[in-house]
């Protein structure tokens, strides 16, 4: 990631993009009867530079979402969140969770039991509680991440049992689609399998926090009941993957 100057004519561009999604949010959250404070904006920053992201902080943006470890650490020890929180929203190694326990406000891609029982023991060694999501597979695609909704009240036992985690709701990525009804169909389906969780009055679960919607469907998804969207390309434009070496 270099670290170039952000220009006032892309801070604009931001500006200008953010004020509109905060927009789109606050009448969506209203059409739904929801007070639009419920609804946090998460920006999806992966591959965005330190600079950029430091310009964004400045925006009405609530917290900031990492798919990448490398850039969670790199972003938070140079200060591009400016005090804001930071999300991992992305598939998340065992073998990393060392670098994400403590410095993710939410690990919000928890989507197996080995993963969960590696951020318990991580944490239980810090002497800390990490607030997670389960992330549910929900259009049942094979490409995608996430457990199967078969598999959520396994899991939701075992994190019951897990002291130093507290599961905090549930996050999904639906599959895109331009068919409005099938995607508002899945994303409450999600909140249906919050419910559910809620009702089993399981210890360490707080059912209080459903992410999901990203450019193409937050309104739908606060619609359906989301509190956090995790918007990327709308903030930022494209995305800027380096060049193979
Ligand atoms: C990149 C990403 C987003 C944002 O996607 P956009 O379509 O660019 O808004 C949201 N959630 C996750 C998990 C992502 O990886």
């Amino acid at each position: 990631m270099e670290n170039e100057i952000v220009s006032a004519e892309a801070l604009k561009r931001m500006e200008e993009a953010v004020a509109e999604i905060r927009l789109r949010m606050k009448t969506a959250a209203l059409a739904a009867g929801r007070q639009p404070g419920e609804v946090r904006l998460c920006a999806a920053c992966k591959t965005q530079t330190v600079e950029t992201v430091r310009a964004s902080a400045a925006l009405p943006i609530d917290l900031f979402g990492e798919n990448h470890v490398q850039e969670l650490v790199e972003k938070a020890e140079a200060g591009a969140y400016c005090g804001k929180p930071a999300h991992f929203i992305g598939h998340l190694q065992t073998n990393k969770v060392k670098k994400v326990v403590g410095r993710a406000g939410l690990i919000q891609s928890v989507d197996s039991l080995r993963l969960l029982e590696a951020i318990e023991k991580e944490a239980a060694g810090r002497q800390l509680v990490q607030d997670v999501l389960l992330e549910v597979n929900i259009g049942a695609e094979a490409s995608k991440t996430g457990i199967p909704e078969q598999q959520l009240p396994a899991l939701l036992e075992a994190a019951a049992g897990c002291t130093h985690i507290r599961v905090r709701g549930l996050m999904a990525i639906p599959p895109v689609n331009d068919n409005d009804a099938e995607n508002r169909r899945l994303l409450a389906r999600v909140r249906e399998l919050a419910r559910h969780a809620a009702e089993q009055r399981c210890d360490n679960i707080a059912m209080d926090t459903l992410s999901m919607g990203m450019s193409g469907d937050y309104e739908n998804a606060i619609l359906e009941g989301a509190t956090i969207v995790r918007i990327g390309t709308a903030i930022y434009g494209a995305r800027h993957y380096a060049a193979k070496p």
